[in-house]
């Protein structure tokens, strides 16, 4: 528990930022908001400010008399945390992650600066950019755009050659990439913190599951250790080139065994959250931790861990009880398609164990349509 009550700005106030605000009370620290929905259902927790992420006047508003700044969403306008930094405040992670993590040519170059392995890619910007990437990448390819995208919005899958100048215009032809299609064995990410005294943990590598572009199913611990060795290796290359403070998620390949980086997000990530029960210290204590500059906490697991997204509706909470290990968090969100309203974390003492309970909650999670 700290002795002075600190506050904490977060910029964004959605399901991450509510999970931030439960941590936080834990420790014993305000939490202060700003979000441009006045019921962002991470106010129910802690001080909303409602404001555009871009508005200068909400940003400072929010950050006023705060240790430190954090933001809970990669879409926070990058200029929104430097001006902040400007005027002498703490914000963290540092600026220039997030700017590097909203543009998906930056992070392929960081990713090529680290020796760390990516999709094969080449960035477009016009018509003659489009045919000389077809040539290099080939079929089947992914383009995607370089900024904006989320939720595999903003991406279109090329099997035909000729697809590809539709698809281009289509994404507004230029500020684009494409990248290979891999053909992955599976797709995996790495939760890290870094305190800010350089201290790195790492949690297990996590299994993920997409169903039309949206994270369905997390499950930690999956790997084999030699997966785990290389994946905090590159976590802590990416840490240390920015001095970074706070947990990154890090979505991977696993690509015959090669990790290729796909994307980084720097924030607590929908992929950490069975952390919340499945190890002994969350990714939202440990970014707060880091944060602070409090020592982090331990990261080892307490069981075999599987995490539901509940999308577009809630199940049955009594349903879910029903399932031994089940828990049900809930965000307060109106229910409408597609939209993240809730997760279950389910625990058990064996991964073939909690493998079996993750399909009776699939069962009874209400289909998004
Ligand atoms: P992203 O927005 O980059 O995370 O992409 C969303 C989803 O599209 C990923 O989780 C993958 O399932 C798929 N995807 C993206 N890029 C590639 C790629 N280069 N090869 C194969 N699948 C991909």
């Amino acid at each position: 528990m700290l002795h002075a009550v600190s506050t904490v700005a977060v910029l964004g106030g959605g399901q991450l930022g509510l999970m931030l605000g439960e941590a936080a009370r834990r420790l014993g620290v305000d939490v202060r908001y700003l979000d441009p929905a006045p019921d962002a259902c991470a106010g129910a927790i802690g001080t909303l400010v409602v404001g555009a992420l871009d508005d200068e006047a909400a940003v400072f508003e929010t950050a006023f008399g705060a240790d430190v700044v954090t933001y809970e969403w990669e879409g926070v306008p990058a200029w929104s945390a430097r001006v902040l930094v400007d005027t002498e405040h703490i914000v963290l992670p540092p600026p220039d992650a997030l700017a590097v993590a909203q543009d998906r040519l930056l992070e392929k170059r960081v990713a090529g600066e680290l020796a760390i392995p990516t999709a094969d890619y080449r960035p477009i910007d016009d018509a003659e950019d489009a045919a000389d990437a077809l040539s290099a990448i080939g079929v089947p390819a992914v383009l995607k755009t370089r900024r904006g995208g989320y939720d595999g919005k903003g991406q279109r899958v090329i099997h035909d050659p000729r697809a590809l100048d539709d698809a281009v215009a289509e994404l507004g032809g230029r500020g684009l990439l494409l990248e290979r299609l891999v053909p992955f064995r599976r797709e995996l990410s790495i939760l890290a913190a870094r305190g800010r005294d350089g201290a790195v943990v790492t949690w297990p590598l996590v299994e993920n599951h997409h169903e039309r572009g949206i994270l369905r199913t997390s499950l930690a611990p999956v790997c084999e250790p030699e997966h785990q060795t290389r994946a905090d290796e590159v976590a802590a290359a990416i840490l240390t080139r920015f001095d970074y403070v706070g947990v990154l998620a890090i979505e991977l390949f696993d690509a015959d065994g090669e990790l290729l980086l796909n994307e980084l997000a720097p924030r607590v990530h929908n992929s950490g959250h069975w952390t919340i029960e499945g190890s002994r210290t969350s990714q939202f204590e440990n970014h707060l931790r880091a944060i602070l500059g409090l020592p982090l906490g331990s990261t080892d697991v307490v069981g075999a861990a599987g995490m539901l997204n509940c999308i577009g509706a809630l199940p049955d909470p009594f349903l879910v009880e029903t399932v031994p290990g089940a828990v049900l968090h809930e965000y307060g969100k109106r229910p409408r398609p597609g939209r993240k309203v809730g997760h279950v974390t389910v625990l058990a003492d064996s991964p073939a164990v909690r493998d079996d309970r993750v399909e009776e909650l699939r069962a009874l999670l209400p289909s998004d349509g």
